[in-house]
């Protein structure tokens, strides 16, 4: 079972489900020639993907093309379905950062003929987690920067505000959907510069002074 682990406590999180956004910042919705959506698009990660910082990306030898996406990673803390917007902010109980490896040209192809993008986003060590800071520790103030580095070069830099869909709207939207339980997490999708990365590469990201992971891709 994979857990989550609170900055500053000895509390864990059994993680539910992972429930991925694209296209949420406008700027890399373009960058990948996507139209910018008009309600949040969807998939899933299953738990069993997780790495936590200091872990190793495993490069699948069926893809050459594999992609970092940091992204802020919301923790829920209670069960919610057809959330209001107050609900739904009050359900978010922790921050951090995340890196949803993606297989662009898996996913490119997938999507060519119109099948789903499994394959190109749920392979093992897939999902890179850092600790969380609680809400009730660190209030965003959405000026924020998220940063992604490889080996030491800025790739990705944004402030949360670039984001179109907000948090509380992100789970407003999921859970019309299908419920949010404790322990579940939301990748909220990834500004622009996405780029490539290949075994021994040193992957580095932060969001302002809430959360910061390392990996290297093996
Ligand atoms: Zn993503």
């Amino acid at each position: 079972m994979k857990s989550v682990q609170i900055k500053n406590s000895d509390e864990r999180y059994s993680i539910g489900k992972i429930v991925c956004i694209g296209r949420n910042y406008a700027k890399h919705a373009k960058e990948l020639g996507n139209k910018v959506p008009e309600k949040p698009v969807l998939f899933l990660k299953p738990a069993s993907v997780v790495i936590h910082s200091g872990g190793k990306v495993v490069h699948p030898n069926f893809s050459n093309e594999l992609h970092h996406e940091v992204e802020l990673v919301l923790l829920i803390g209670k069960d919610v379905k057809n959330a209001s917007k107050e609900e739904a902010k009050g359900a978010i109980i922790g921050y951090g950062v995340g890196l949803d490896m993606t297989l662009r040209d898996i996913q490119k192809q997938l999507r060519k003929v119109g099948d789903p993008w499994t394959i190109a986003k749920c392979f093992d060590t897939s999902a890179v987690i850092s600790d969380f800071t609680l809400k009730e520790d660190y209030k965003l103030t959405f000026d924020e920067i998220i940063q992604l580095k490889v080996n030491g070069e800025i790739k990705q830099s944004d402030k949360l505000k670039s984001m179109i869909f907000n948090p509380a709207e992100l789970v407003e939207y999921i859970s019309s959907v299908m419920t949010l339980e404790k322990g579940d997490l939301i990748f909220t999708g990834t500004p622009s510069g996405v780029s490539k990365v290949i075994k021994g590469d040193k992957l580095e990201a932060k969001l302002g002074e809430v959360a910061e992971l390392i990996c290297t891709v093996v």
